[in-house]
């Protein structure tokens, strides 16, 4: 296993929509890919994390949702496909390819989902809360969309200095060197 370095706000990776998952074609390197992705995703503390951020054009995420008092929830997710939504809620989003910028994303506040799972089996999720939220920003990476263009225009524009300062630092920054997670 081996912590992969994050693709930051930028990079154009990040923009285009992922290659769907040819499961067959995959089965063999998706073990590792797939722990790759945890542990690098563990390693900064996140609670979600697509193939795209790691540089790898395919339609996959993982997901890890930490609720108190409970097991984490972990959750594979390949070729997910948004089916249903429903409901409303506007809450401070963070990503991995944005170290430290938060902004308020408008999101449905249930889904259902299709997707298939790590063994290729299809499997349908209904979400809610911070479940959700993160089924939504995972899927819109894989669709080649970055959380702060869900935000209105006016919102963009304020973020754009802070972004701005950010930026500069992501340059030096490099998860590999980040080391087993913190958290
Ligand atoms: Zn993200």
């Amino acid at each position: 296993m081996a912590i992969r370095r994050i693709c930051k706000y930028g990079e154009k990776v990040l923009e285009k929509k992922t290659r769907k998952v040819d499961f067959g074609e995959i089965k063999k390197e998706l073990p590792v890919l797939l722990a790759d992705m945890f542990e690098t995703m563990d390693s900064v503390g996140g609670a979600g994390l697509a193939a795209n951020q790691v540089g790898v054009d395919l339609r996959l995420a993982v997901i890890k949702i930490q609720r108190e008092g409970e097991e984490p929830l972990s959750i594979v997710i390949i070729n997910p496909e948004l089916v249903e939504r429903s409901g409303s809620l506007c809450e401070e989003e963070g990503c991995l390819s944005f170290p430290g910028l938060f902004a308020k994303v408008r999101r449905a506040a249930k889904v259902k989902v299709r997707a298939l799972n790590e063994k290729g089996l299809p499997i349908e999720i209904n979400a809610e809360g911070l479940f959700a939220k993160a089924l939504q920003h995972e899927i819109d990476h894989l669709d080649g969309i970055v959380f702060i263009s869900r935000l209105p225009l006016m919102s963009r524009l304020k973020l754009k200095p802070a972004l701005m300062k950010l930026k500069a630092q992501w340059k030096k920054l490099d998860e590999r060197k980040l080391g087993p997670a913190k958290l």
